[in-house]
């Protein structure tokens, strides 16, 4: 069981303060979003979840243990980013392997996951080819197994999609609900886009400049929403 309880959590580099007291409950395997306009938050929070940000104030809880100061808990946690780095010289069944192997994970054991992850994620005939001869959805994909063959127990990710275009963003989008369903991970998942974020979510936060101005599910936002900021922002065109 994993679901994330956080507390009061503040974040500020130097004078700007960037998360000015979060409090959030996530269930276990809910699919979350954060959203929100660039610059509110969103990556730092994601970031102060994943152990990557010395945090201010606040405590972080994934199931019962409180991991604010607990780098170990962070195996259990895994995160891609939008400029996901695969190892451009290692062809993609050993970009997937590799983290396992450095863990001293048992051969077979890596195969079994690999070949997994890769079935799951339709690259099972890329995996002898590198980064180079892959597509940009492909390469999303690897980096998106990367963090999967790990079988985390929280998922992160900050808007893994934005850099892909718009056709292939629909796929993913699929791709990735698919994904949740079938792995039932707990997933939190970034974005400024407010369609990706209610056509994926159980349920959204919006933050608004380091403040959680509503956190509830795609349907509460747009008949509810709690105040204009939250009305304007889903209203929005894209
Ligand atoms: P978002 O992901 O919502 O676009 P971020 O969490 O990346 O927002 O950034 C929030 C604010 O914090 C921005 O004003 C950004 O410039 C600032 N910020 C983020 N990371 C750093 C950092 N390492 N040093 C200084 N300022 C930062
Ligand atoms: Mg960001």
């Amino acid at each position: 069981m994993a679901p994330i309880r956080i507390d009061n959590l503040r974040k500020g580099f130097g004078s700007l303060e960037v998360l000015k007291g979060i409090d959030l409950d996530i269930a276990d395997g809910e699919f979350v979003c954060f959203l929100g306009p660039s610059g509110c938050g969103k990556s730092t929070l994601l970031r102060s979840i994943a152990g990557l940000e010395k945090l201010d104030g606040g405590t972080i809880r994934l199931g019962e243990r409180d991991i604010t100061h607990e780098a170990s808990a962070r195996r259990d946690i895994a995160m891609v980013f939008q400029n996901y780095a695969l190892y451009p010289h290692m062809n993609v069944r050993r970009n997937l392997s590799f983290g396992l192997a450095l863990n001293g994970m048992k051969r077979s054991e890596i195969d079994r996951r690999v070949d997994n992850v890769a079935d799951i994620l339709r690259i099972k005939e890329l995996l002898g080819r590198k980064p180079r001869q892959l597509s940009g959805g492909q390469r999303q994909r690897v980096a998106i197994g990367r963090a999967i063959v790990r079988e985390p127990k929280l998922f992160l990710l900050d808007e893994p999609l934005s850099n892909l275009d718009a056709g292939l963003r629909v796929t993913m989008r699929v791709e990735l609900a698919a994904l949740h369903a079938r792995l039932g991970t707990t997933m939190i998942y970034v974005t400024h886009d407010q369609v990706e974020a209610m056509t994926l979510s159980n349920r959204v936060v919006v933050l608004d400049k380091g403040r959680v101005s509503q956190f509830g599910t795609p349907l509460e936002l747009f008949y509810q929403p709690a105040n204009l900021f939250v009305a304007g922002f889903i209203g929005s065109p894209r």
